[in-house]
């Protein structure tokens, strides 16, 4: 169909059609995981027994908050876990990924990362590298990490080796970050896990799930112990304002919930203010999205692919979560690539971005984000350091048809330079 509405050329217009014709015979992979997971959730809505009520806004210690207890329910159901904490009062996925440590590590309690170093944000919470006030090496909690093979593939020997009887915590990232190895998938997930127990029976394996909720038919609830991500990714459906969630075992939950407000209180307090609604109605969208966010991303390694640049992961490959890595071999590329991303948006679709030294980088750093939620990342959006190999991030996308334009205008952008 021809795109009359946005400055796309015929050229680049037909090469996205060839694009798309190819990405569609991989949807209908996606299109089946999108359903069963929709189902899923709409039958925990159902279970849960959701009802207007539970929108209802509390003031103050929020006891009694129907909504917040049975949205917690919910997000246990979907994600195959006995309970869960999902509260708006968590301000990022770090700051959730950060009160589940804390819930659940005391002193000398040693953390083993069996998936190389974690995300960047996650580095100063555990201790690593320099100075950081409040981390947990200070509070006497060890780490120790495994490395990923130079193919990015875990480790298994080396968590072997580094995985004790007494060990507490085996960490997890599923996601690659910022990073080009791959995504873990749940059947790695498993693997890990399975290894990690039969080391260490009692040990907690926790898992980063952010990105790769929905993204996969099977969630890691059977196989892990603790998990935790962000609202503003997957599961808040880009509708979510903010917030995170924690999942698991439900000693583990409590423990956490003890850290979020006090030992003794846990989940028994926290108002909702006016979120329940959107966080509700953020979470029912989720699956769906996430399916949306998928098909941009295929569509995008297939278009680039024929563009002649390496993606990863390539369009045919199982995915675990939702980001595509382009890799686009020089700084003019990248450049006009997110600004085509930014030009597609729906909010400041007319401003440019431009390379920054953003604080914590060591080489410029250019992003291209026009979303309704700051910092959203289930809404399309580009990251991209200015260094070797050149790689451009990109996650994301409420709807199809808005991300494919957005991928078109990228790559015409881009056309000049390629
Ligand atoms: C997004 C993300 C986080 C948390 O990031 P915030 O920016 O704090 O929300 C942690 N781990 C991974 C793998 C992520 O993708």
């Amino acid at each position: 169909m021809k795109n009359n509405f946005f400055d796309i050329s015929e050229e680049i217009v037909e090469l996205g059609s060839k694009a798309e014709e190819k990405a569609r015979s991989y949807f209908k992979r996606i299109d089946e995981i999108t359903e069963y997971n929709q189902l899923k959730m709409l039958k925990a809505f159902q279970n849960a027994r959701v009802s207007e009520s539970c929108f209802t806004p509390s003031t103050g210690y929020g006891y009694g908050d129907r909504g917040r207890e049975v949205l917690d329910q919910i997000f246990a159901e979907v994600l195959d876990t006995e309970d869960a904490l999902v509260r708006h009062n968590f301000a990022s996925g770090t700051h959730t990924l950060t009160v589940a440590l804390f819930g659940v590590l005391r002193p000398g309690d040693t953390m083993v990362s069996v998936t190389g170093v974690p995300y960047d944000t996650l580095q100063g919470v555990i201790g690593l590298g320099g100075e950081s006030s409040g981390s947990l090496k200070e509070f006497g909690i060890n780490y120790e990490q495994v490395d990923l093979l130079p193919d990015g593939k875990i480790d298994y020997e080396g968590i072997k080796k580094a995985v004790k009887p007494d060990t507490k915590m085996v960490y997890i990232q599923r996601s690659r970050g910022y990073s080009l190895r791959p995504t873990l998938l749940i059947s790695d997930i498993k693997k890990i896990a399975a290894l990690a127990k039969s080391i260490a029976p009692n040990c907690i394996v926790m898992l980063d799930n952010c990105y790769g909720e929905f993204v996969e038919m099977e969630a890691p609830g059977a196989y892990i112990d603790l998990m935790a991500g962000s609202l503003i990714k997957n599961p808040g459906g880009g509708i979510a304002p903010t917030g995170g969630y924690i999942a698991g075992r439900k000693k583990l939950v409590e423990d956490c919930s003890y850290r979020l407000t006090t030992p003794g209180t846990g989940k028994e307090i926290g108002c909702t203010l006016n979120q329940s609604r959107e966080l509700f109605m953020g979470a029912f969208n989720a699956p769906h999205v996430t399916g949306e966010a998928l098909k941009t991303a295929v569509f995008a390694a297939v278009l680039f692919e024929q563009l002649g640049f390496e993606v990863t992961p390539k369009y045919d490959e199982i995915r675990g979560d939702i980001i595509q890595a382009i890799l686009l071999g020089n700084e003019e590329r990248l450049i006009k690539f997110c600004q085509g991303i930014q030009a597609a948006s729906p909010i400041d679709s007319f401003v440019t971005p431009e390379p920054w030294d953003m604080p914590g980088y060591d080489s410029k750093v250019i992003m291209a984000a026009g979303a309704f939620t700051l910092g959203s990342s289930i809404e399309l959006s580009a990251d991209a350091p200015l260094r070797e190999p050149y790689a451009v991030w990109m996650q994301g996308g409420l709807n199809f048809h808005s991300g494919k334009t957005a991928v078109l205008l990228a790559a015409e952008k881009m056309k000049g330079f390629v």
